[in-house]
């Protein structure tokens, strides 16, 4: 959300006028909102709580098993294995309520949709915007959360625990997958939708969004052969940047003298490829395939049972 209105004359560009923060009601008035007419669009189109309607739904008609997933997973419960239709086992409460505790300002939770008002970014402040976007690009499971439970059963631990006082899920390896699959979001659906002036295909956008920099240094290669780097995504990331960034791994880093190492070729024939490898000694081939294991999920249209359905 923008903490102001754009406004102006046509053909000029448009005036940003900063707006007073929200109060709780205002949060608790748009959460109010969102609810009664998000409800009111699915009763349109004949999705929702009752049966009939859900042959309307084109991701349980495309789609049956991920629905599924999806749907076992909002109710809390399971829905594959030996303990399909039970609810997850917890520990430190019933495990009724999912929702934490309210207690930030301008938060507000009606029929489980969530309004978070709370968090404003004043103008050039690129570590507090960092920081928000490393919590929305946050991983779905903090590792160090879960632990292996004598068993054999893995346990998660909440960051805050749940109203109802439940602070551990309990899992199955195949249950903790399964839950992880229903965080993948459904083809084609966006995460992120921007409405009003910052919409894709509103008139004024143009005129307020920024221009990005000019291209700048991209990472020069050993071999001739320029024409790749030269595409219009130059400015992306090179290879050696995202290894870093996503592995911390320096890629160009020699490992005996610390220098810095140069891409003089890239070898394609996996034949050529194959002989290097092994004459240094490093892993030539990729680690085999395992096949799916059969689920009721695998039994959909959908699927045609194989390995790699998930992926
Ligand atoms: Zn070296």
């Amino acid at each position: 959300m923008l903490d102001g209105v754009f406004a102006g004359v046509e053909g000029e560009t448009p005036r940003f006028y900063p707006l007073r923060a929200p109060d709780d009601p205002d949060v608790a008035a748009v959460a109010e909102t969102v609810s009664r007419r998000t409800q009111a669009l699915w009763r349109k189109n004949g999705i929702g709580a009752s049966d009939d309607g859900e042959a309307e739904d084109p991701l349980m008609r495309d789609t049956p098993w991920l629905a599924g997933l999806y749907a076992h997973a909002v109710r809390g419960r399971i829905a594959t294995g030996p303990n399909t239709g039970k609810r997850l086992r917890t520990w430190g409460g019933s495990g009724e309520s999912q929702d934490p505790e309210p207690s930030a300002r301008r938060c507000a939770n009606v029929d489980g949709f969530s309004v978070h008002a709370n968090v404003s970014l004043p103008a050039h402040q690129r570590a507090t915007l960092e920081n928000l976007c490393r919590y929305m690009l946050r991983p779905p499971l903090a590792v160090e959360r879960l632990e292996r439970l004598p068993g054999g059963r893995l346990a998660y631990r909440m960051k805050t625990p749940w109203r109802d006082g439940t602070t551990h899920v309990i899992m199955s390896d195949d249950e903790l997958v399964e839950k992880l699959v229903a965080l993948v979001p459904a083809p084609r659906f966006h995460l992120v939708r921007y409405f009003g002036i910052l919409a894709s295909a509103a008139k004024q956008r143009p005129s307020i969004v920024p221009v990005p920099p000019p291209a700048s240094h991209t990472e020069s290669y050993g071999h001739r052969d320029s024409s790749e780097k030269e595409k219009p995504h130059a400015r992306n990331y090179s290879w050696s940047q995202l290894m870093a960034r996503i592995f911390a791994v320096d890629v160009l880093g020699c490992p005996r003298c610390g220098g810095r190492m140069r891409i003089l070729a890239a070898i394609e024939d996996p034949s050529v490829a194959r002989k290097i490898l092994d004459c240094l000694g490093l892993p030539s081939r990729p680690p085999p395939v395992a096949p799916a294991r059969g689920t009721d999920a695998s039994k959909s249209p959908n699927c045609d049972g194989q390995a790699g359905h998930l992926r």
